[in-house]
């Protein structure tokens, strides 16, 4: 099998960072993975405290 991350040659059997090649590919799909992670709730939370905005901004069209 090939490694998902570098695409070399890689063993299964007795391979302790299967399925990549080293333990380097590994920390590296790791790293990508966090970045992922971290990446995701970034617009969610700039998207998350305008919408609170919006909805007070209506409050106080309505209350008067
Ligand atoms: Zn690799």
């Amino acid at each position: 099998m090939t490694c998902p991350l570098c695409h070399q040659p890689t063993t299964w059997e007795g391979n302790t960072w299967r399925p990549f090649c080293s333990e380097r590919c590994q920390l590296t799909d790791l790293g990508a993975w966090a970045t992922d992670r971290y990446r995701i709730p970034g617009p969610d939370l700039t998207m998350d405290s305008s919408l609170p905005d919006s909805l007070e901004e209506d409050k106080d069209l309505e209350t008067p």
